[in-house]
């Protein structure tokens, strides 16, 4: 499927807010156009937007430039030591501050599964007290600038 990363991103930002009831702030930088599974990267937009939900009280961030979708917060971020960690399976930080917001590990584990499917690359970013950063790079054999449209590389 052919999605328009700036459109999408903001709609899925819009029914995030509807739903929560929390603040999504989206800046667009650069947007594009990439071919991928819209029902999966909206997994896994929501699947980062729900972590910087849980984790922070503050307005979500998202910013688009071009292929890379950021998803900030300024919540409680993650200790270094156990930044490597979180994309296991039920793995959480320290149970006691984690113990409020529920959940069972899985959301990172899952996302990491939903970025392979549509071939893009996810890294956290992180400083504890300060916030947390999810980068969502989408793959760049799939994506071409704004100004192309049709087929990769063909001008209008
Ligand atoms: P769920 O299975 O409902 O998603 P979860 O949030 O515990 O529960 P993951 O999404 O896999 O599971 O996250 C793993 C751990 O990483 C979390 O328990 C939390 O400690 C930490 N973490 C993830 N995102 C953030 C964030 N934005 N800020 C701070 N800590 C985070």
């Amino acid at each position: 499927e052919t999605v328009q990363i700036s459109a999408f991103v903001q709609e899925t930002a819009d029914s995030f807010e509807q739903a929560y009831g929390r603040r999504v702030q989206v800046n667009m930088k650069e947007s594009c156009t990439v071919e991928t599974d819209r029902s999966k990267l909206r997994q896994l937009i929501y699947i980062f937007l729900d972590n910087a939900r849980k984790y922070s009280d503050e307005d979500i961030q998202i910013e688009v430039k071009q292929n890379t979708i950021c998803i900030r917060d300024k919540g409680i971020g993650i200790p270094s030591e156990d930044i490597n960690k979180i994309f296991d399976r039920f793995y959480r930080v320290d149970k006691a501050r984690t113990r409020k917001t529920g959940g069972f590990g899985l959301g990172l584990p899952i996302a990491k599964e939903l970025a392979e499917a549509i071939g893009a690359d996810v890294r956290i970013e992180s400083e504890e007290g300060r916030g947390t950063t999810a980068i969502i790079i989408l793959s760049e054999f799939s994506f071409y600038p704004g100004i192309l449209k049709g087929k990769r590389g063909e001008k209008e």
